[in-house]
């Protein structure tokens, strides 16, 4: 029965952990009898069961590796400034204006960057600039040519990582509940105990028999929330715990 548990588990939408799996948990933990708190099968399942919840549904802290962002391209319609040709475009190809705009854009340093130039070359780096290169800009004024300030910001980051607090706190909140009618979670959970009560993923993951090393490697500032794959999830099936 608790291998059937924990292979629902793996295959279950974690959003529906608190519903379908910590009520049987919570059953379990009722149900255990004093002599039987370090049975190795309940250990299993607890221990077991909530690393993956918690690798699965909280999983790694975003961070932000760096401030590089995607180039611009400005291919056949650029009417702005090419040296030496005024304002006459010679052939379809990135200006020099975006050249200097994606060298700022791609460091993985630079946030802030000045261009004083004339209105016209200005609006056509603005309008060059779209939601997927995460910056605002604004003009400064106090000398001519105005200068186009481009900044680099990091809403979406600190969006992400403001869920996956909230993912961590909901799933504190429901450990500490448990915990909190059931004494003896403790015991059950014992050499696992703080890590699953800290939610703390990067400790758990050998546990929920996920890889420890680099399993963030590939995850560039996209990267957060739940790391099941759409495809995957599905509503748990109920499991009866009395045929065992
Ligand atoms: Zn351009």
């Amino acid at each position: 029965m608790i291998g059937r548990i924990l292979e629902e588990i793996d295959t279950m939408d974690m959003k529906d952990f608190p519903t379908s799996i910590l009520p049987l948990l919570e059953d379990l933990l009722s149900d255990i009898k004093k002599g039987e708190v370090n049975a190795e099968r309940f250990k299993r399942l607890f221990q077991t069961g909530l690393a993956k919840y918690i690798v699965t549904y909280v999983s790694d802290e975003p961070k932000q590796l760096n401030w590089s962002r995607e180039p611009t391209k400005c291919n056949g319609d650029y009417r702005g400034y090419f040296p030496g040709h005024g304002v006459t475009k010679p052939k379809a190809g990135t200006c020099q204006d975006c050249q200097q705009m994606n060298v700022f854009l791609q460091s993985p340093t630079e946030t802030v960057w000045r261009f004083p130039a004339a209105e016209a070359r200005r609006k056509h780096l603005i309008n060059k600039l779209s939601d997927k290169h995460e910056c605002f800009t604004t003009i400064e004024k106090p000398r001519t040519p105005f200068s186009l300030v481009v900044t680099k910001h990091k809403r979406s980051m600190d969006e992400k990582h403001r869920k996956w607090k909230a993912r961590v706190s909901e799933v504190k909140g429901h450990l500490q509940s448990l915990e909190g009618r059931h004494r003896i979670l403790d015991n059950v959970l014992h050499e696992r105990y703080a890590d699953i009560m800290a939610v703390r993923v990067k400790n758990l993951r050998g546990e929920a028999g996920q890889a420890v090393e680099g399993s963030n490697d590939r995850s560039d500032h996209t990267q957060a929330g739940p790391s099941q794959v759409a495809g995957q999830k599905r509503k748990a099936a109920v499991v009866d715990l009395t045929d065992d």
